[in-house]
């Protein structure tokens, strides 16, 4: 067994082998305590109750009884500061899309009030014996089950999506037996990346890369890869377009050690998981960020957590300079590079793609850029689907009794896909990726894979 893929365990990862200890006594952050760490007053009183934030909710749209955002944060923490009850149970309903939170003209904290809310909830109401907290603790540390799926993937493949097998998760997890799991590579990205040579081989094409592009080779030109567990266990193509695309614009990149960005432990209100994740992944990353390099995400999700979640939630060496030089890939290389200008010169086979933003790109103001970028490149056509939620929010949608609302909610994400040119599906996001598969049956490909196929 290599330390490299353990999730327990360290691994040994150029450049630094740093490694953080989880805090044993951590304590998810009690929002609602008077002797709170994280007084979110200020942000409750800023709420002028104009009840954007309820019209921008997927889930209320669809729920009646999901009472929205304005009550899941401002609302709710009121009445917690006058020490009226308990957290209401409705906030397992949120999915955490954040949509609420680009939304509010006031810039309420919401997602800080909900994950945070969340997690008390968790803490210190839900039943740990549980059906529902032993499935949403599986469901949220899902870099544990890929680690061990990926050590027989054909084996996992093939149970995973055993019908017996599903029929007995839904009865006994409550997981849906509605989805088809996604299957493990046969090769991880970081097995393929250490078998490439790691960051001395990148180190040498991107040292030719500059020599060719009449840069000069001792740039300093450094990124630091967080590929998240889903491109390392499931889609190591993306991530490998990633290291591909870089180099050729003469970046070095490195793989530091990591773990899960945390995304699925808070939306389940598992903060304590999210922090002992954190801790790692900033103490690696921190590192770096001090050396001269900038952390690069292919996944969404991951990078809103490092830029937005972290530094909201938590309190951790580094953590501010990780948040501050986090980016999304097509992010980083728009601002570094002249990509536009890169694409207008380019040309691939004849193809259209169904682009849907995910929601944590929209947070970020990165949402159209697929569609502006592949504008200029001849031979595609991308179609944006328009600014719906998927609905499947990570686990949310995995969840029995959640399916339902999940699907109402991709419904016209579904349809304008249908609508559009092509069967292809295009998004930053796994989960959306998922999602958009399920829906239409269409093959769903990361805007990276195409630049890949433009550029290199
Ligand atoms: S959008 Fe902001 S200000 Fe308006 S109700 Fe929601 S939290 Fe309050
Ligand atoms: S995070 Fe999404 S699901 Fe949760 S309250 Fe906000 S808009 Fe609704």
């Amino acid at each position: 067994m290599s330390d490299a893929e353990s999730p327990q365990t360290t691994e040994s990862i150029e450049p630094n082998e740093q490694r953080a200890s989880p805090d044993p006594d951590f304590e998810p952050v009690s929002v609602f305590d008077d002797d709170s760490t994280m007084d979110l007053r200020p942000g409750a009183d800023n709420c002028y109750k104009c009840s954007v934030c309820d019209t921008t909710c997927p889930v209320a749209e669809v729920d009646d009884d999901f009472p929205g955002p304005k009550f899941q944060g401002p609302e709710q923490w009121r009445l917690k500061r006058k020490d009226e009850g308990e957290i209401d149970d409705s906030i397992m309903s949120c999915s955490n899309c954040m949509r609420c939170d680009d939304a509010c003209p006031s810039s309420v904290p919401l997602s800080q009030m909900h994950n945070a809310a969340r997690g008390e909830y968790v803490d210190e109401q839900m039943d740990k014996l549980s059906v529902e907290y032993v499935r949403n603790r599986v469901l949220a540390n899902y870099r544990t089950s890929a680690w061990f799926a990926s050590k027989v993937p054909r084996l996992a493949n093939f149970a995973m999506n055993f019908g017996p097998a599903r029929w007995l998760m839904e009865k006994a997890m409550g997981v849906t037996s509605e989805r088809e799991f996604p299957a493990f590579a046969a090769q991880t990205f970081r097995e393929w990346w250490r078998e490439r040579g790691g960051a001395d081989a990148s180190r040498e094409n991107a040292r030719a890369a500059r020599e060719r592009r009449g840069e000069a080779v001792d740039a300093e030109k450094k990124v630091a890869y967080f590929h998240g567990c889903y491109s390392n266990y499931n889609t190591p193509e993306v991530a490998k377009a990633l290291v591909r695309v870089f180099e050729s614009f003469g970046y070095e990149i490195v793989a530091p050690e990591q773990r899960c960005s945390g995304t699925p432990m808070f939306a389940n209100g598992m903060l304590a998981d999210a922090e002992r994740a954190a801790e790692v992944n900033v103490s690696s990353f921190a590192d770096l960020v001090e050396r001269g390099y900038d952390a690069v995400a292919s996944c969404t999700s991951c990078s809103m957590a490092l830029k937005q979640e972290y530094p909201e939630l938590f309190d951790i060496d580094g953590i501010d300079e990780v948040a501050e030089n986090t980016f999304e890939a097509l992010e980083y290389l728009r601002i570094q590079e002249d990509l536009e200008g890169q694409i207008a010169e380019a040309s691939v086979e004849e193809q259209a793609f169904a682009y849907h933003a995910p929601c944590h790109a929209r947070n970020q103001g990165v949402d159209r850029q697929a569609i502006e970028l592949f504008r200029d490149l001849d031979g595609v056509v991308v179609e944006d689907v328009g600014d719906s939620c998927s609905g499947i929010s990570g686990t949310y949608g995995w969840k029995e009794e959640k399916y339902e609302t999940s699907m109402k909610i991709g419904g016209d994400m579904f349809e304008h896909m249908h609508d559009a040119a092509g069967d292809v599906g295009m998004t930053e996001c796994p989960t959306c990726a998922m999602q958009m598969e399920h829906g239409t049956g269409y093959e769903i490909k990361h805007p990276l894979q195409l630049l890949e196929e433009a550029l290199c």
